[in-house]
């Protein structure tokens, strides 16, 4: 999808959220989004600082904020974090994920 597309679906369901009907997916994937943003040094208040430069976490490459509006970008299916960390995260739950049904089915 293009990035006209995760603009247009952030700031709708940002005001889905207002009025409480996101699906819990939706909901729950841009909590843990947020959560790893609030961390990190390229967050300036609300944005994603285009004035910050950053390692890419699986890359190794330097690169600049996107400049997007945080709450609007995590609720984007396709939004990515400039620093990969988002995916970084979540390969790393899936990773849990799979070794803790590994260990259950006792391989
Ligand atoms: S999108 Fe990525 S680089 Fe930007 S503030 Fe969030 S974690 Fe940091």
């Amino acid at each position: 999808m293009s990035q006209i597309h995760d603009i247009f679906q952030g700031w709708g369901r940002s005001i889905q959220a207002k009025f409480q009907s996101l699906p819990e997916d939706v909901q729950k994937r841009s909590e843990l989004r947020m959560s790893i943003c609030d961390s990190c040094h390229m967050r300036s208040n609300k944005v994603c600082s285009p004035r910050r430069e950053g390692t890419h976490v699986i890359t190794g490459e330097k690169k600049k904020g996107c400049g997007c509006a945080l709450l609007q970008k995590t609720l984007a299916d396709n939004a990515r974090c400039p620093l990969g960390k988002w995916e970084f995260a979540f390969r790393a739950i899936q990773k849990v994920h799979e070794i803790e049904q590994k260990f259950a089915a006792g391989k």
